[in-house]
């Protein structure tokens, strides 16, 4: 026979380092997690379109069993049914590990699904969820709605919490779960936060952990906006990196998928989870995120160069009041936070148009280049407007604290040319 596709054999290791020299992820991108030999010597890897893998003979599949019931240690090898995994996906999973210095990596069929099967995976009845706020809408959501049904309470913290207020929320979190019976199961990070861009201070978040609760209870971060580029939040203390990969890694606004890395003890349980509810990616948009992730760090050094110009224009114009981009903070200790959690200070941010809802839409609907879209990350410039669009059912006093303000525009900038992007803001401003 032909040396063709055998899913269930291990690609050769990858080459991570020439002598002592270590490869970036940049290079590894076009290689890491797949062998060529295994696939008919196709350049690409194929896309998998299968249901389910077969046994080279009985023997192993009763050692896949025995390795996925736990009668023998390791685990499970290899795939054997598509609702746990697939060639495709183990690849994307391999190369997005390599980003964070994850040691495992699980992809999903969207953001949410990635960050709902974490929550449900690691929390009981009786536990409490410390979360940072604001939240994605969904998350906060998912938290306060429908976990609440299965006796998992919550407590927030403003995103830009020190070291004090982590202290006083870690302890109020313990009694509230001593008081159900339970155990603070999760502390679930988002930062920035959309749309105030307020950061979290991972490093005092793990501190104020480790002091009152100690290690066994684990924090995730939604790192969605800065992700993989900009901001490493495992090397700060976050045990579990979650992402919408729909935005900057799948970059081109064409596919919906989500990921959590983290070390293996906690993603174990949150793989068991996905095993049997399914909502991995399905093998095509891995497919497409494998090609997403070569030019990922093209994409994202672009945006953020583009960003950083059309804010020096706008920051400039008689017609906006203030900006809320991460280049250009104004409080000390965001700043400082800034400087030691991130590399870079993305393409999405808030423009404060003077005026309120009537010269926003003025704006907005002048716009050429940018289009009127929610969402952030795609190759395009988008734009939007939160009080209207996203957190129209915020309530409105929630909307005053989150400083969402009638006359807040949303842009994630994209890899056009930034000085026709900056001409087209520009007439647009006249317009207003
Ligand atoms: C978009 C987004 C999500 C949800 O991701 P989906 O892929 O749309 O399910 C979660 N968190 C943040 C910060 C996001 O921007």
């Amino acid at each position: 026979m032909t040396d063709t596709t055998s899913p269930n054999r291990k690609p050769k290791a990858a080459i991570t380092a020439i002598g002592d020299h270590q490869l970036k992820p940049s290079t590894l991108m076009m290689g890491a997690g797949y062998d060529p030999a295994l696939s008919e010597g196709s350049l690409k890897p194929p896309i998998f379109l299968t249901s389910t893998f077969a046994f080279e003979n009985a023997a192993a599949g009763k050692r896949h069993f025995e390795g996925i019931t736990g009668k023998r240690p390791g685990g499970s090898e290899g795939l054997v049914y598509s609702r746990f995994n697939g060639p495709n996906q183990e690849i994307l999973e391999a190369r997005l590990s390599i980003w964070d210095g994850a040691e495992e990596t699980l992809c999903f069929s969207s953001g949410m699904t990635a960050i709902c099967v974490l929550m449900l995976a690691l929390c009981s009845a009786g536990d409490v969820i410390v979360h940072s706020g604001p939240l994605y809408a969904a998350s906060e959501g998912f938290v306060a709605k429908t976990l609440s049904r299965f006796g998992v309470t919550y407590i927030d913290f403003p995103a830009g919490a020190d070291r004090a207020e982590l202290d006083s929320v870690m302890a109020r979190a313990k009694a509230q779960a001593e008081s159900q019976g339970g155990k603070v199961a999760l502390i679930y990070l988002e930062s920035p936060a959309n749309p105030t861009n307020a950061l979290v201070d991972v490093e005092a978040v793990r501190d104020a952990r480790d002091a009152a609760l100690g290690a066994d209870c684990p924090i995730a971060i939604d790192n969605t906006f800065l992700g993989p580029l900009w901001s490493r939040p495992l090397d700060h203390g976050a045990d579990m990196v979650v992402y919408s990969l729909t935005k900057y890694v799948g970059g081109h606004s064409d596919l919906v998928a989500g990921s959590v890395s983290g070390a293996k003890k906690w993603i174990t349980p949150i793989r068991m989870l996905r095993n049997t509810m399914g909502g991995i990616a399905d093998p095509n948009t891995a497919w497409m995120l494998l090609r997403s992730l070569e030019t990922v760090e093209l994409r994202m050094d672009r945006a953020g160069q583009n960003a950083a110009k059309v804010c020096e224009f706008l920051a400039a114009h008689p017609k906006v009041e203030k900006l809320g981009y991460l280049g250009m903070i104004d409080d000390p200790r965001q700043q400082d936070i800034f400087d030691r959690h991130c590399t870079g200070a993305g393409s999405t941010f808030s423009v404060f148009i003077k005026g309120g809802e009537a010269e926003c839409f003025r704006f907005l609907d002048a716009l050429t280049i940018a289009k009127l879209a929610v969402s952030l990350g795609g190759t395009e410039t988008l734009a939007s407007h939160p009080a209207s669009m996203t957190h129209l059912s915020v309530p409105d006093e929630r909307k005053t604290a989150l400083g969402i303000t009638d006359n807040l525009v949303r842009i994630s900038i994209g890899i056009e040319d930034p000085d026709d992007l900056i001409a087209d803001f520009r007439q647009a401003l006249e317009g207003v």
